[in-house]
């Protein structure tokens, strides 16, 4: 069994469990290949800026205080007790390699600490997905990368959660994933790297075309993983939040999370 080098999280912005209703063949591969389940629940209020930072900090959007308009303005705070996973990696490991693609650029200006060297890059997603799959050929020695792909999310604003024409931008949001996966794949990184592919919420649920409720059309998300010692073909167990990702991230690399962190690992998803 060989150890994980390395982690990807590939996230879709507001694609809930709507997944299922959509032709998704290299999420299905990735499913396939390892731990996954589709009634995972991400935090309240399911709004962007609180649940990607809660997958990034490891604790609730009442202790990392992000929101949209935060996000976007300011920058995150170096001496936070909640310190996002990038900042973990980079003081254990000083000369890590790690990089954010994000569509929605507030992640990478206001989530993700400014000042520890993590390469940031925002486009749109067909164009983001391409530069991604070029930057892993050429940064085959990556420690962490986070790529955040926006369209399931504006599909549902545009059209509706859960409808065909969300499902639409949620499969074009799947061919923009193989482009990836195959370039881990092809790069000869698929068999000793963790791939974990999220949501940050759904939509739909108070209102059609928004997303912010408890609803469980909001509040329901897809979460899994696959690599080294993730069971494959196999059911996510437990009750799992969007938060504990980052307890996934840190003990795939070996490292221990901070004990601030409310990120908790699920039972059993490690086999080794
Ligand atoms: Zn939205």
């Amino acid at each position: 069994m060989e150890k994980i080098a390395r982690v990807f999280i590939i996230g879709w912005d507001g694609a809930g469990n709507f997944v299922k209703a959509a032709h998704t063949p290299n999420l299905d591969r990735l499913i396939r290949m390892g731990t996954f389940g589709f009634d995972a629940q991400t935090v309240s209020p399911t709004i962007s800026a609180q649940c990607w930072g809660s997958l990034l900090h490891g604790v609730g959007p009442d202790k990392h205080g992000l929101t949209n308009e935060i996000v976007s303005e300011d920058t995150y705070p170096e001496n936070s007790p909640y310190p996002s996973i990038f900042q973990i990696v980079r003081d254990s490991v000083p000369d890590a390699k790690m990089v954010a693609f994000s569509a929605w650029n507030p992640i990478n200006h206001g989530i993700i600490e400014s000042s520890i060297g993590v390469h940031k890059v925002s486009m749109n997603d067909r164009d983001l997905s391409l530069a991604a799959a070029a930057y892993i050929r050429e940064n085959p020695d990556l420690k962490l990368m986070f790529i955040g792909l926006d369209l399931p999310d504006a599909g549902g604003h545009q059209y509706g959660y859960n409808t065909p024409g969300q499902h639409q931008a949620i499969e074009e949001t799947d061919e923009n994933t193989g482009i990836i996966i195959r370039a881990i794949e092809e790069t000869g990184l698929l068999t000793d790297s963790l791939i974990i592919a999220v949501t940050d919420h759904g939509g739909g649920g108070e209102h059609s075309h928004s997303h912010g409720s408890d609803h469980p059309s909001d509040k329901t998300i897809f979460w899994g993983c696959a690599g080294p010692g993730i069971k494959p073909d196999s059911p996510l167990q437990g009750d799992f939040v969007i938060t504990d990702t980052a307890a996934v991230v840190i003990r795939a690399l070996g490292l221990t999370a901070p004990s601030a962190w409310e990120a908790k690992l699920p039972e059993g998803l490690f086999f080794i």
